[in-house]
């Protein structure tokens, strides 16, 4: 892995973040919707692009999502097929762009501290809504431009990610793996995974696939 470099969340992302870790939330498991709506738009964006005929990297990976629990570390993984992002991208969209809700969210929850779970199921904050179960979030991507270079993003959530390119090649398509905090532990286990995508994810058009099953 080449050097990696420390960045500082814009400062609307930081106090989403602060809302976000240090809040008590009844409805955690929506961060699953979240992270697999993204998965889903970016499969979509890859479509786009095979539509335009653009020239795409591992062309015949099967468009999809798998997630992987492990109980006994308590990891869980989403990884799709999908447009991936190149090092510019993931500094852009992750980190720098607060999500379009965000704003609107940070209002309404400093000015209601405990009905922000409402809030937050509300607006959908997107991918920062992970820090409610995780205590650290890795990124390994790879965009579908041929000439890209797979790239790894970490964060704590607390106000700093790191990014890095990575030396080997990774196949199209990102992978986030959550380290689940201590009482986010549920979030491992494959049933639960199973019902939670059942519950909020049944319109996604793409194959979903929970420990390599069909969910
Ligand atoms: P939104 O989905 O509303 O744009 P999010 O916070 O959920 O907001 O995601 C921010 C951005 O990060 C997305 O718009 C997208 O550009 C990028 N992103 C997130 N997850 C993925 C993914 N799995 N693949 C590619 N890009 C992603
Ligand atoms: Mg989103």
């Amino acid at each position: 892995m080449s050097q990696a470099q420390q960045f500082e969340f814009k400062t609307e992302i930081k106090q989403l973040l602060d809302i976000i870790t240090h809040s008590i939330y009844t409805s955690r498991e929506i961060f699953l919707r979240e992270l697999v709506s993204n998965a889903s738009d970016a499969l979509d964006k890859l479509r786009f692009e095979q539509a335009r005929s653009a020239e795409i990297a591992n062309p015949d990976l099967e468009l999809q999502i798998s997630i992987t629990a492990d109980e006994e570390n308590h990891t869980l993984t989403i990884a799709d097929t999908g447009v991936g992002m190149t090092m510019d991208e993931l500094v852009r969209n992750i980190g720098t762009i607060a999500h379009s809700g965000s704003a609107e969210f940070i209002r309404q929850a400093m000015a209601d501290q405990a009905n922000s779970s409402n809030i937050i199921g509300r607006f959908g904050v997107g991918f920062y809504s992970v820090f409610m179960v995780a205590d650290k979030v890795t990124i390994r991507t790879r965009s579908f431009d041929p000439a890209a270079k797979a790239v790894e993003w970490s964060s704590d959530g607390l106000g700093t990610y790191t990014v890095a390119e990575l030396e080997e090649d990774l196949p199209r398509g990102t992978t986030l793996t959550l380290q689940l905090k201590e009482d986010g532990k549920e979030f491992a286990e494959k049933n639960r995974i199973t019902s939670i995508i059942k519950k909020h994810s049944n319109f996604i058009s793409f194959p979903i696939l929970v420990q390599g099953e069909k969910a």
